[in-house]
């Protein structure tokens, strides 16, 4: 394969598992006929950015560039470009490419491409034959298919967290029919916590917050939950037991699910979309006992990141952000481990310069 002209951009990179983040001029190939190149406004930050530049998900290929929840103005356009034009607003979310032809794709559901799909950082850049680099960078070269306009209505920095903790939790809540008359958990409010307490919301269920931080509580029930357990305290973990119909767990660390399982009705079902590092113990007897079920769900595919992001312009959705600079980022990644996010960092990319 002949590598396609290149131009350079500035980025925050890491070049190991244990170093700190710092400024780099990465490559990105110049636009094809069916790019849209994007100068990137604002980026999202993920405890997967996280996971991924600490190799925690054994896969990292340095220099690595984290970021998928990018929001930016287009600034140029293929000839082949149908979609966007310069100056749009546009969002890119975890994805980048897939192989467009496998029944998961023709379905809208790229992230399960049965040929591999392309991640916005830490997968095989079709074009480059190089890992992919994210959102930490000033601008971004991507085909116009995995690209998502933006609802005018919402501040583009707030609404940079949907792409990535916005799909991943409106997603499973549609796919199993979250509505009226349930009862839903969400397990730890975070990034994706947060927003899943919204949506859960929106979509009408009665909504329960876990949260293992007591100062929380006060935040949970303005963001929408009608109760918040604090679930190291025993008793109240008890007071809901055999109650749910769904359960959400968006925790990025190890922690006891079957307290979880415990607390859904008969055929109810915990879908996990938190990917901590190491695996967690499930035990037998809480999924025997009245038949329940244990799940997981991956982002979103493109036509229903789309169709997410429009609910958030009509119901004006968005994520709590606290804004930082890129030079910030790793303070923000270990403020991230101590579960001190208000609830979503966002990297205000004007900051590097
Ligand atoms: P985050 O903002 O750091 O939130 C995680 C929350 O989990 C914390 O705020 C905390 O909430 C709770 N928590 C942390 N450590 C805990 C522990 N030891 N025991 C119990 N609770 C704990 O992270 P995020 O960005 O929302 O991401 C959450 C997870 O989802 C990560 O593993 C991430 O990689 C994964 N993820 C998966 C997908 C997918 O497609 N499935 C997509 C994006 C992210 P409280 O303070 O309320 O307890
Ligand atoms: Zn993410
Ligand atoms: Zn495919």
């Amino acid at each position: 394969m002949s590598k396609p002209i290149c131009y350079s951009t500035k980025a925050f990179s890491t070049t190991s598992a244990t170093s700190p983040l710092s400024a780099a001029v990465i490559e990105r190939r110049v636009p094809t006929a069916t790019d849209v190149q994007i100068q990137i406004l604002y980026c999202g930050v993920c405890h997967s950015d996280l996971h991924f530049a600490r190799n925690e998900w054994h896969f990292t290929e340095y220099p690595a560039v984290p970021g998928h929840e990018i929001v930016g103005r287009v600034t140029t356009v293929g000839s082949g470009v149908t979609k966007f034009k310069v100056g749009d607003i546009v969002g890119v979310g975890c994805l980048v490419d897939s192989c467009r032809t496998c029944p998961n794709c023709r379905t809208g559901l790229e992230q399960f491409c049965d040929n591999g799909m392309v991640m916005t950082y830490g997968s095989m850049d079709k074009h480059l034959g190089t890992p992919t680099l994210g959102g930490y960078s000033q601008s971004i070269v991507v085909t116009e298919d995995f690209v998502l306009r933006m609802p005018a209505n919402l501040n583009p920095a707030a609404a940079a967290p949907l792409l990535c903790a916005g799909i991943t939790t409106y997603s499973p809540m549609r796919h199993w029919k979250v509505g009226p008359g349930q009862k839903v958990g969400i397990v730890g409010l975070g990034g994706l916590g947060h927003m899943g307490v919204k949506f859960a919301k929106a979509f009408g269920a009665h909504v329960v917050l876990f949260t293992t931080s007591p100062g929380k509580v006060a935040d949970g029930k303005r963001l929408g939950a009608d109760e918040v357990v604090v679930s190291t305290d025993e008793a109240q973990m008890t007071a809901q037991a055999g109650s749910f119909d769904f359960i959400l767990d968006a925790v990025s660390a190890s922690h006891d699910i079957n307290a979880y399982l415990n607390l859904l009705k008969r055929d109810g079902n915990l879908v996990l979309v938190g990917a901590p590092e190491k695996p967690l113990p499930v035990a037998a007897f809480p999924l025997l006992f009245r038949r329940r079920s244990i799940s997981g769900s991956l982002i979103g595919g493109l036509p229903e990141t789309q169709e997410m992001l429009d609910f958030c312009g009509q119901h004006n959705i968005t994520s709590d952000i606290e804004m930082i600079r890129m030079d910030q980022i790793n303070t923000a990644y270990e403020r991230m481990l101590k579960s001190d996010v208000k609830y979503r960092f966002v990297i205000d990319m004007a900051s590097l310069t």
